[in-house]
């Protein structure tokens, strides 16, 4: 113990669901290596570095020995440096040489850019080339820079395929760095997965064979990350030595009012009242919300219960506050001046925002390298405390009784599925008008590239290979974000700011019209869908209601293809095919979940082709529950459950799955459960279901064994986006269900 705790007496009482204190651990260093180049060594030392953390060095050597290299070191740990090594070094020793990085978001792109600059490598020309760069200013940076920071889109629409004006800089790439790498997964993954192989082949192209530097939040699949990445192995650097300060961690659940409706008081009540205790006892503290208007609540409430000289060292941080004003409120923070600082999470992203007591996470922020990133805030240098406060989120309270599955368990893997023809098929499109495909092309593109490029419409074969005969570039119709080219547009009526793409598959249940819809944790209200223009006319919306479409679904199989036996019954794994049609909305009070009407809707149905994990309960298995509705009930109740753990170990939202279950399937003849990947053509989330559904419905029986609810409620069987409104389900059917085809195994 360095410091005595200043939070003693705060965190008492029924709520503390788990208090553990991580012990401090010393640095393992290692000497800088007497090969680095003179100009950097002095650059080191100026910023009084003399060694390194031996993760640091070792990423070092594996880069030097020539090959890729994935560093997933803790938060904090240095992982910056691990990359930046090797690189400036090869830019200090070759004046010729280039290295590209490649930054999810233009702040963190610009985040790097400051530091690169704050080091100070005379022979290191950084620069920022993205949608902001002036045009007058983007012919001198490819000629000038030989450090090019940019971010997926930019490389996908505006390098690659004007390749012959990156020429001399592709000639000479020797690297490419992917900082923050887990975020490349799902959907938005799979593309860039196919945007780097794009980029291998055209290095190959001008003659080069530039080296993958990736770095990323600690997963369970770092090799596996790398190389559905880049196509290409990477060595993985894992073992941290960075020191740590001690930690201590809270996970807080708000207490239960009504047990038999499972009904807790509000996260955010809780949020403000741990906010308020731990700056009144003069702790720098960041509270993390899911959305702005929570965020905005719980500063208010926090204020509210201090006095006005305290209050006033209260501050709410809002993304789109420039470098400027973010440093303001750092430095009011180092300075002590500031205390309390509440924000979205939407600047988790590695934004550094400087060494403070405490961090408090209000819900579980969806991944465990999310919140390990929130609560890497807290204690750096000393003694630090990090807190959850647990939403009525299944996956959440199943975390608050179960905290090693938190704490001590590293099952979350970063999936991804760059061969999924609805997202290749538009990659090797944009590979072709970048150059003609031949058969080396294998090598690069991937053998799936070669595969489709028969049926990519556009493509024609020619002597040279597959050649583009279309008209423009056909990156520029080829969106990263999602699976469907003919994606909505979701527009800002008054402003015109386009706010994000809905998949066709999912505008009529997220964008049609009278929908709330969520952007980056504000509220807007649809106005009207356009499905002629392709978009959604949206406004800000300031009311205290969201809605949950209702809508009929159906699936048929397409094709198993993995059928084992698992758990005492069939497990298929294969490709489906579902139809969805949504036919009412409801609209539902923000504060209680309570219906405030229902409003029926007039639209088509839509289908599309997805991969699917379902399964067949044997009559055993059913024994009792075959009575309808008991048996409908039942299964239903298992898929929500199901559905609802499924994140915990592919790092994906509930959103993202689908799920279907009915007492009599068509292609089956027999009751079934699917669980289905959401996105068109699947990014790998069901088959990543069908490996690990062991541990997953193991996972799922203890989470229905521990709620304490009678008959179900929002933290088991209840799904906030359940097309039938949560009817027909049954918790004691489920576990009986689940536990049954437990012990089969
Ligand atoms: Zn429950
Ligand atoms: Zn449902």
């Amino acid at each position: 113990m360095t410091t005595v705790a200043t939070w003693d007496g705060l965190l008492v009482g029924d709520e503390l669901a788990h208090l553990t204190t991580e012990p401090a651990r010393e640095a393992r260093t290692a000497p800088l290596p007497d090969s680095l180049q003179p100009a950097l060594l002095e650059a080191l030392a100026r910023r009084g570095i003399h060694e390194l953390y031996a993760h640091q060095a070792a990423a070092y050597a594996a880069a030097r020995g020539g090959g890729n290299v994935i560093v997933t070191t803790g938060t904090a740990s240095g992982k910056t440096l691990a990359f930046n090594l090797p690189v400036l070094d090869a830019l200090a020793a070759d004046r010729h040489a280039r290295a590209l990085y490649l930054y999810p978001t233009k702040a963190l792109a610009q985040d790097q850019a400051r530091s690169l600059g704050e080091l100070g490598v005379a022979a290191v020309r950084a620069a920022i080339y993205d949608g902001d760069t002036p045009t007058e200013r983007r012919r001198q940076i490819r000629g000038w820079a030989n450090l090019v920071l940019t971010n997926p889109d930019m490389l996908h629409i505006g390098v690659l395929p004007r390749h012959d004006l990156w020429g001399d800089f592709l000639h000479n790439l020797r690297f490419v760095v992917v900082d923050e790498a887990h975020v490349y997964r799902g959907v938005f993954g799979s593309h860039v997965g196919n945007v780097l192989r794009r980029l291998r082949r055209l290095a190959r192209i001008y003659g080069a064979e530039p080296q993958f530097l990736l770095a990323s939040a600690t997963i369970a699949n770092a090799a596996e990350l790398a190389s559905a990445l880049t196509g290409e192995e990477a060595t993985v650097v894992e073992d941290d030595a960075a020191p740590r300060a001690e930690r201590t961690i809270a996970l807080w659940n708000p207490p239960l009012l009504d047990a038999e409706l499972g009904l807790r008081a509000s996260a955010l009540g809780e949020a403000s009242r741990l906010l308020a205790g731990l700056v009144g006892r003069g702790l720098r503290t960041i509270c993390f919300a899911k959305s702005r208007k929570a965020a905005e609540l719980i500063h208010r409430f926090a204020a509210d219960r201090l006095d006005a000289a305290t209050a006033a060292r209260l501050a709410p941080y809002r993304a789109g506050y420039t470098p400027q004003q973010r440093r303001e409120i750092e430095r009011r923070l180092v300075e002590g001046d500031l205390l309390g600082v509440t924000s979205t999470d939407a600047l988790e992203l590695g934004i550094d925002i400087g060494d403070l007591d405490c961090a408090i996470s209000v819900g579980f922020p969806g991944t465990v390298a999310s919140l390990r990133q929130q609560w890497g805030r807290a204690g750096r240098r000393e003694h630090g405390l990090a807190i959850l406060i647990a939403s009525e989120d299944a996956l959440d309270q199943y975390f608050m009784r179960e905290p090693p599955a938190l704490l001590d368990r590293h099952v979350e893997a970063a999936i991804l599925d760059h061969a999924n023809p609805r997202v290749l098929d538009g990659h090797v499109a944009a590979a072709a008008f970048e150059a003609p495909i031949d058969e080396g092309d294998a090598a690069t593109l991937g053998p799936e590239a070669l595969e489709r490029a028969p049926h990519v419409p556009e493509l024609r074969h020619t002597a040279r290979g597959w050649v583009w005969a279309g008209k423009d570039s056909p990156a520029a119709r080829v969106p990263l974000r999602s699976t469907s080219p003919d994606s909505f547009l979701v527009v800002d009526a008054a402003t015109g700011d386009i706010l994000g793409l809905a998949e066709r598959e999912r505008v009529y249940s997220t964008v049609h019209e009278g929908a709330v819809y969520l952007h980056l944790g504000r509220q807007y209200l649809v106005r009207e869908l356009d499905l002629t223009a392709r978009r959604a006319l949206v406004e800000p919306f300031e009311g205290d209601w969201y809605t949950q479409a209702k809508k009929e679904t159906e699936t048929s199989i397409e094709e198993p293809l993995r059928v084992e036996r698992r758990l005492g019954l069939e497990l298929s794994f294969g490709r489906v095919s579902v139809t969805e049609q949504v036919v009412a909305y409801q609209k539902k009070a923000v504060a209680d979940g309570s219906t405030l009407a229902t409003v029926p809707l007039d639209l088509p149905p839509t289908t599309f082709d997805t991969e699917a994990v379902w399964f067949v309960p044997r009559p055993h298995q059913l024994e009792d529950l075959e009575a309808m509705p008991l048996l409908l009930s039942s299964l239903h109740a298992a898929e929500h459950s199901l559905i609802a753990l499924l994140p915990l170990w592919a790092m994906c939202d509930r959103w993202d799955i689908g799920g279907l279950s009915t007492n009599l399937h068509l292609d089956t003849g027999a009751p079934t459960v699917f669980v289905y990947d959401g996105h068109a053509g699947g990014v790998g989330i069901a088959a990543r279901g069908f490996d690990q559904f062991e541990g997953w419905v193991a996972d799922t029986v203890t989470l229905l064994e521990g709620c304490p609810c009678e008959r179900g409620c929002p933290s088991c069987v209840q799904s906030p986006k359940c097309g039938n409104l949560n009817e027909y389900l049954d918790k004691a059917g489920a576990l009986t269900l689940l536990t049954r085809m437990s012990n089969s195994g």
